[in-house]
């Protein structure tokens, strides 16, 4: 999980020279491979409800308390790591996910999209697109880490209409009544915000700012629930994949006490033992962490994400060669899955197997190229195997992938003077290169 940096950072010296000169972002995506499975597993009947596809539409986590979900493009869904914490039931993080994919299918981002060109108050917010596009090297992927941290021409741009949350939360129901989910989610997810429509902006939940609420607006989804109707048995594999979300994504965010002390309160073996894995991990209790992914991986043998997660642990506690055989289990399991992909390319570059780590994470890159870690541990690789000009070019694409187009800018031209000119990486730079040039006269 890339949540854990700065814990990694203190426990692979090797690479510290390397990852100094890097400040942490202050706010980006939570990656975990097993987190976004299992949302994806959530998101799947809803999307296809939706006539959205599930394999394009991303559901990614923001590395925030605060309460908020939103969208920026029509290719992910956005979720703070803050209101998954606070949910109750798949139905209800099912009801959070059918209202953004409503406002992708009902066309709202596109519209803002088409306006974006002549909206001059979102001149920077364009540009984090457009370079995130750029480095995505193919144009719809902009679906930007930048975009996470909102600057007030940013939260302008995505707040909702009225008109367009009422839309949201028809449609939404819709969706989660035609996936055999209980639309009393949605009122559900509407009830924790309940007073705060009456206060002031700043003093609400972000969810509000970016999806104003209104008595009416609950007036009217109690309405559509009761229209719906409750849809029956709740989905067994919903449930499970909920507590796994939740249960795992609070283990990594609350404190470890916290975790230990509710252990009990899960009711699947493999989830209680996972949860206990990694709150004894953020303890340094390595041996009690061991024992109990071991446990869980015992319980499902083939769940790749708990070999990745054993894979961690071992990484992290600086056990190089076990944790690339970990990772190597977990990828055999998960061959096309990036994050996986990631942590086994991860392992071997501490463990010194710089060709093969660097093959690992050049798929990790081809498959998702929105994961600053793994980013920049492929340029590290390549820096390493003596391609210098493929290292600064992967350096440019994870700044302007953060928005820091001015770094990227920099690393771009560094690249393309040494790369060999009209190559595919070369144009690669060139892409960056120009979105940071074209940022920079903006600026001025
Ligand atoms: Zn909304």
């Amino acid at each position: 999980m890339v949540f854990h940096l700065v814990f990694r950072l203190a426990s692979i010296p090797a690479l510290l020279l390397w990852l100094m000169a890097v400040p942490l972002q202050a706010q980006g995506l939570l990656r975990d491979a097993d987190i976004e499975y299992g949302l994806k597993q959530l998101a799947t009947p809803i999307l296809s409800a939706a006539g959205l596809s599930p394999s394009r539409v991303k559901i990614l986590v923001v590395n925030n308390a605060s309460l908020n979900a939103f969208v920026v493009s029509n290719d992910a869904i956005f979720l703070h790591y803050g209101l998954i914490n606070k949910l109750q039931s798949a139905p209800m993080l099912q009801a959070v996910i059918a209202h953004e994919a409503a406002h992708i299918a009902n066309g709202h981002i596109t519209r803002r999209m088409t306006n974006l060109a002549s909206a001059r108050t979102a001149a920077g917010l364009g540009t984090a697109l457009a370079v995130a596009a750029a480095a995505a090297g193919a144009g719809s992927a902009a679906g930007g880490i930048a975009l996470g941290t909102q600057s007030s021409a940013q939260a302008r741009f995505f707040k909702h209409t009225r008109a367009e949350e009422a839309a949201a939360d028809q449609s939404g129901i819709r969706y989660m009544k035609a996936a055999g989910v209980d639309p009393q989610g949605m009122a559900d997810v509407l009830s924790i915000f309940r007073g705060q429509e009456v206060l002031s902006e700043s003093r609400q939940d972000p969810y509000l700012r970016s999806h104003p609420l209104s008595r009416d607006r609950f007036r009217a989804v109690e309405g559509f629930v009761a229209a719906y109707g409750n849809t029956g048995a709740p989905h067994a594999d919903a449930a499970y994949w909920f507590a796994r979300v939740k249960g795992k994504l609070s283990a990594y965010t609350r404190a470890p006490k916290w975790t230990l002390r509710r252990v009990n309160e899960t009711p699947y073996a493999d989830v209680r033992l996972l949860r206990e894995a990694i709150a004894e991990h953020r303890q340094s209790r390595t041996k009690q962490a061991l024992r109990a992914i071991d446990a869980a991986i015992a319980q499902r043998p083939s769940d790749p994400f708990l070999h990745d997660q054993r894979g961690q642990i071992l990484l992290e506690t600086r056990n190089f060669a076990a944790a690339a055989a970990a990772y190597g289990r977990a990828v055999q399991l998960a061959p096309n899955d990036a994050l996986v992909l990631s942590g086994y390319g991860r392992a071997l570059l501490a463990n010194d197997d710089i060709k093969r780590a660097r093959q690992a994470l050049e798929k990790a890159r081809t498959i998702d190229f929105r994961d600053g870690s793994m980013l920049r541990d492929l340029s590290v690789a390549y820096a390493r195997s003596g391609q210098t000009g493929m290292a600064a070019l992967v350096t440019a694409e994870r700044y302007a992938l953060t928005g820091r187009l001015e770094d990227a800018g920099i690393h771009a031209k560094r690249a393309v003077g040494l790369l060999p000119e009209g190559s595919g990486s070369w144009q690669r730079a060139q892409d960056v290169l120009i979105a940071s040039e074209r940022a920079e006269k903006r600026r001025r």
